[in-house]
């Protein structure tokens, strides 16, 4: 299946929300795919995820560990921006989710990173908060393959809450760690 999706309707509230469709960028050459919840305003004006407030502080914490945007994997849970940033819904989630399974399954990292909340939940059946499985490195069935997935706090949760700083630090070192034993 092509997961660079230049057209779609499946989703009614979101093709009346969005601008265009976003999908994901960087070659995911370092072998990391990380999954964000859907675009907000700034990716949806620009057509690209991770560009606002909360993808500065992506990229600069990838720029710390020694990492470029281009070298791995920036794709959401659903393409097309929800209105008033509300959360995606389900329906919409199963909607997008063949062509996130289909662009993970293509780029074959060596480990998903899920960025928040909704994306996490998203991937992982049955999982509570966040707070119970962050930085754990387990093992889920997606698409073809059984994949290590890492979950992380979504970058935004350090701009309001800065004690969460140190585990996304921690997190994000850690997946770069996997992907470059391999
Ligand atoms: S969110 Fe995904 S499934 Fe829904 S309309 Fe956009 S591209 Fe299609």
């Amino acid at each position: 299946m092509e997961y660079t999706v230049d057209a779609c309707e499946r989703c009614d509230e979101l093709v009346e929300s969005r601008s265009r469709i976003v999908n994901g960028v960087g070659t995911g050459s370092l072998g990391i795919v990380f999954v964000g919840e859907a675009p907000g305003a700034d990716e949806d004006a620009q057509g690209e995820p991770f560009v606002g407030r909360s993808g500065e502080v992506l990229t600069e914490k990838l720029a710390e560990l020694g990492v470029s945007r281009d070298e791995v994997r920036i794709t959401n849970s659903v393409r097309c921006r929800p209105s008033d940033n509300r959360d995606p819904r389900v329906g919409e989630l199963e909607n997008c989710r063949p062509y996130l399974v289909a662009e993970i399954d293509t780029l074959d990292p060596d480990v998903v990173c899920t960025l928040g909340r909704v994306p996490t939940t998203n991937l992982l059946d049955g999982v509570g908060a966040m707070r119970e499985v962050v930085g754990d490195e387990l093992r889920v069935e997606i698409g073809a393959k059984e994949r290590l997935v890492v979950p992380c706090y979504h970058p935004a949760a350090m701009l309001y809450d800065r004690s969460k700083e140190e585990t996304i630090d921690e997190t994000l070192a850690r997946v770069v760690g996997i992907a470059r034993s391999d």
